[in-house]
């Protein structure tokens, strides 16, 4: 079984998020989206929320799991059983954060390979902050968001 994983924050998943998991499909038999939580740091939007956005996107989608992880990336392919992780590359920027992690990776954990999709250049300036800005103020985001999701559940919570 070809097994990835696609790490992030998803705060929240927009449909940079949603084109690189619907295009990596045909390449493993099972994606595992993995929320990346930290007890320690605030986020926007409640995991509760996270967690319910990115099942219902994938409703209907058998290869994909969704499940939440604190702590490393590289423990929960192991959890998992998989051997690659799969990340987005919008810009440069994007480019030289990910090559240190996933070459840090690499040497802890040889056995686990990075794979990189280039964004579509429509995605490339989406980005969760410009998002959760738009949200904060009151303003409609949902062209950014994956299709299917209630525009209206999408306002800061009061508590996370
Ligand atoms: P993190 O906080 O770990 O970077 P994110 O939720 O911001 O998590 O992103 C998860 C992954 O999705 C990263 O590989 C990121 O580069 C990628 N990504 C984010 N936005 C887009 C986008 N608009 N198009 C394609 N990939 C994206």
């Amino acid at each position: 079984m070809k097994i990835t994983i696609f790490p992030g924050s998803f705060d929240p998943f927009t449909i940079g998020h949603e084109s690189i998991v619907r295009r990596a499909l045909p390449l493993f038999d099972k994606i595992v989206i993995m929320i990346g939580y930290n007890a320690n740091k605030k986020s926007f939007f409640s995991i509760e929320k996270r967690l319910k956005w990115i099942n219902q996107i994938f409703d209907k989608e058998e290869k994909i799991e969704v499940r939440v992880h604190e702590g490393l990336t590289v423990d929960f392919c192991k959890e998992v059983n998989a051997k690659y992780i799969l990340r987005g590359l919008r810009t440069s920027s994007d480019f030289e954060y990910e090559r240190a992690i996933a070459q840090v990776n690499k040497k802890m954990h040889p056995e686990i390979e990075t794979f990189f999709l280039l964004t579509l250049p429509e995605h490339t300036p989406i980005n969760a902050t410009i998002i959760r800005d738009i949200v904060f103020h009151g303003g409609d985001a949902s062209m950014f968001l994956p299709a299917g999701l209630d525009p209206k559940e999408f306002k800061p919570d009061e508590k996370n």
